[in-house]
């Protein structure tokens, strides 16, 4: 591991992208190399989606959800190394990777009050870290944090993301290929076309495309890019 002087400035990392494409695996790994934070606000988003199904919410009902959006206490551990997420106190980093949760995260993080809810929440956790942090999500380089020192959008084919999430479900809630893909595909639509902060690249993002690289080879390529950003300031 790298060690980062004190005397290194405090560098913001926003990485966005489609569902598959490895960006936690990254993030996580990248932060962990740099010395800094992690913050996976997809989790977070889970995290509310699954305290409005425990509480008889109607993820269909955007009013019920908005109503309702203030009421969980969500925390986020920002160690890379061992990242935690709780609803009101309660772990809740198994619960919140069911198939129930992901078929229902899209409709509930469509909804502006969930939204501005998690924005806040997000800007304050970056605002706290002190040497710096890795955001990962959809719209963490457009709307959370736009001035971030680095913006990454990572992308891959549909069919390498639906294989490296099938892998990750394998043993787990194991479903085909094709199922995994369509879900996937179905998701990125509703988060990509929804009105208040869609999956989007950000104007200033450097693109990279996954779909040929090995986990590792992702990690160099961002943490280079954040190397030579600090070494241009
Ligand atoms: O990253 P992950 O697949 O766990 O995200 C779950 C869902 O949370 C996404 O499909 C999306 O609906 C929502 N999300 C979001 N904005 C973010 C991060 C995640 O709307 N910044």
């Amino acid at each position: 591991m790298r060690k980062v002087s004190d005397t290194v400035e405090s560098v913001i990392v926003a990485i966005d992208g489609p569902s598959g494409t490895g960006k936690s695996s990254t993030s996580k790994a990248v932060a962990a190399e740099l010395g800094l934070s992690y913050l996976d606000t997809g989790a977070q988003y889970r995290a509310i989606t699954w305290w409005m199904i425990n509480n008889g919410i109607d993820t269909d009902d955007p009013a019920a959800i908005a109503s309702a959006a203030g009421k969980p206490v969500i925390e986020s551990g920002t160690n890379p190394l061992a990242p935690t997420i709780s609803v009101d106190g309660a772990d809740a980093a198994g619960p919140i990777r069911t198939q129930e949760v992901t078929s229902k995260v899209s409709a509930v993080s469509a909804v502006p009050e969930v939204r501005a809810r998690m924005t806040g929440l997000q800007r304050t956790i970056a605002a706290a870290a002190e040497k710096g942090i890795v955001v990962e999500g959809r719209d963490i380089g457009t709307t959370v944090l736009p001035d971030a020192d680095l913006k990454i959008f990572l992308t891959a084919s549909a069919e390498a993301r639906a294989a490296r999430r099938s892998g990750e479900l394998k043993g787990k809630e194991a479903s085909g290929l094709d199922a995994t893909r369509e879900a996937l595909i179905k998701r990125d639509a509703a988060d990509s076309s929804r009105k208040t902060s869609p999956l989007a690249k950000a104007g200033d993002a450097v693109e990279v495309d996954t779909t040929e690289l090995t986990l590792s080879q992702v990690i160099e390529c961002v943490v280079t890019l954040v190397e030579e950003k600090r070494a241009a300031r």
